[in-house]
């Protein structure tokens, strides 16, 4: 369907995780299937979508930022004749709701996560000028999956989202509230969506849920299957040459699960376990279904499937009642599993959630003092993985140019990205690569 002969504009912002990513990527596909184009360029956009997270600190306050000055260039557009559409999507306009235009009436719609497959209709009637304002939160029967156009490929890297939602209820966490139930899509459209990314030239697809190892989808006799029988499926397939999963919950972590690591080829060394605390009674009061010694237990039992898996991990410091003696835990479990790459965070209390209305809230001071301590022994971890890697050669995946001319970056298995000198035409492919220096964030190196 063609709104307009002329071609129109997008301009999508997307805030937070990789399945925003993946559902900013999914609705930039079903605007080019209207006869949009995308643009880099704000100003230029007939349509501008701000695509929100909730996960982190200050999300609704960044969106609003970012919507004031979204209506300074609508306004500035308007004065030249141009009109723009705002819209915004994803887990903040599930949790502020009606406030998205109390507090910014030029809002012309805003979609929850789980109703993004509307767009089309929604566009439509507010270009025909026959709704605006328009607020879609539904936790719908239907699902988006099944009208979303085919998905294609943009590089050599896709992700594809199998699993949706979480039943876990961390107390931190917004996720059951903003994205509902978890939701696992049949193994046939996973495989066919797979198909499809392979076909126009993915080389590595991550497989994406909020609890991705929980995934339960049905098979075509009508059978629950596991992530572990999906992974297996996966790596069937003509031309995939990686597979990833994330995220993963430690509790769900199965020994089918665990023996794909040692069976499955294409399934990259390198895992993303969120342990968040290594203190039991943290953990306990996080509602996280794990201790952390059936934590390093797993992780024991993955290294024995596959010696060469590495590991990385979220962590949230400062969380209610946390002691010091907590906080050591945490330590001595990094040093335990020895992450190459982790995520650290202040907690920060999300409205809603269990957590914000817990006594023991602890000081800023505090938190920030705990985070350094932590932060300073990833980052040393990090480094020293990183340069343990000098001298080795990898297969490395190429994705972006780099910043200066000549200049590409890739991933190796174990996500480092590598700066290399290469021609342009080698983006999206996998090439041998001899590491010659590193730092704590990034490799160089040279093409074998
Ligand atoms: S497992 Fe916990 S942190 Fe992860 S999405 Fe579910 S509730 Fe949130």
């Amino acid at each position: 369907m063609k709104i307009n002969a002329m071609k129109e504009k997008y301009f999508i912002k997307t805030y937070g995780c990789q399945m925003n990513v993946y559902d900013s990527h999914r609705m930039a596909m079903m605007l080019e299937d209207m006869g949009y184009e995308k643009t880099d360029k704000q100003a230029d956009a007939d349509f501008v979508l701000f695509n929100t997270c909730h996960i982190r600190e200050k999300a609704a306050e960044k969106l609003f930022s970012d919507l004031g000055r979204a209506l300074l260039i609508k306004n500035e557009r308007s004065e030249r004749g141009l009109d723009t559409v705002i819209g915004v999507a994803g887990c903040v306009v599930q949790a502020e709701d009606e406030q998205i235009f109390k507090r910014a009436p030029y809002v012309d719609f805003a979609l929850g996560p789980l109703t993004y497959h509307r767009l089309p209709e929604i566009l439509k009637k507010i270009k025909q000028k026959k709704q605006s304002g328009i607020l879609d939160t539904d936790f719908p029967c239907e699902s988006k999956f099944d009208f979303l156009p085919e998905n294609k490929a943009t590089g050599g890297c896709s992700f594809l989202a199998v699993q949706e939602g979480c039943n876990n209820f961390c107390t931190y966490c917004v996720v059951p509230y903003t994205r509902g139930v978890e939701y696992s899509r049949p193994v046939k459209d996973v495989i066919d969506e797979a198909k499809n990314l392979i076909a126009t030239g993915t080389l590595e697809i991550n497989l994406l849920g909020q609890n991705v190892n929980s995934y339960h989808g049905e098979d075509e006799k009508g059978v629950e299957r596991n992530l572990a029988y999906l992974l297996n499926k996966m790596a069937e397939l003509d031309g995939l040459k990686r597979l990833r999963y994330t995220t993963s919950y430690p509790a769900d972590v199965d020994d089918d699960l665990i023996k794909c690591h040692h069976d499955i080829d294409i399934l990259m060394p390198y895992l993303h376990l969120p342990v968040q605390s290594g203190s039991n009674k943290i953990l306990k009061l996080m509602n996280r279904r794990h201790s952390a010694e059936t934590y390093l237990e797993k992780i024991a039992k993955l290294r024995e499937a596959n010696p060469n898996l590495r590991f990385s991990s979220d962590f949230i410091v400062g969380f209610p009642f946390e002691t010091d003696e907590d906080f050591e835990k945490t330590l001595d479990l990094v040093d335990k599993v020895k992450y190459i790459q982790a995520f650290s965070f202040k907690y920060s209390r999300r409205p809603g959630t269990p957590a914000a209305e817990m006594d023991g809230q602890v000081p800023e001071k505090i938190k920030k003092e705990r985070l350094d301590i932590l932060q300073a022994k990833l980052f040393d971890l990090q480094e020293k993985f990183n340069k343990s890697c000098i001298g080795q050669s990898f297969d490395v995946l190429f994705e972006q140019k780099g910043r200066h001319k000549g200049q590409l970056i890739g991933r190796t298995p174990y996500m480092q990205n590598v700066h290399v000198h290469a021609a342009d035409d080698m983006m999206g492919k996998i090439l041998k690569v001899k590491i010659s220096d590193a730092t704590t964030n990034s490799l160089q190196g040279e093409v074998i």
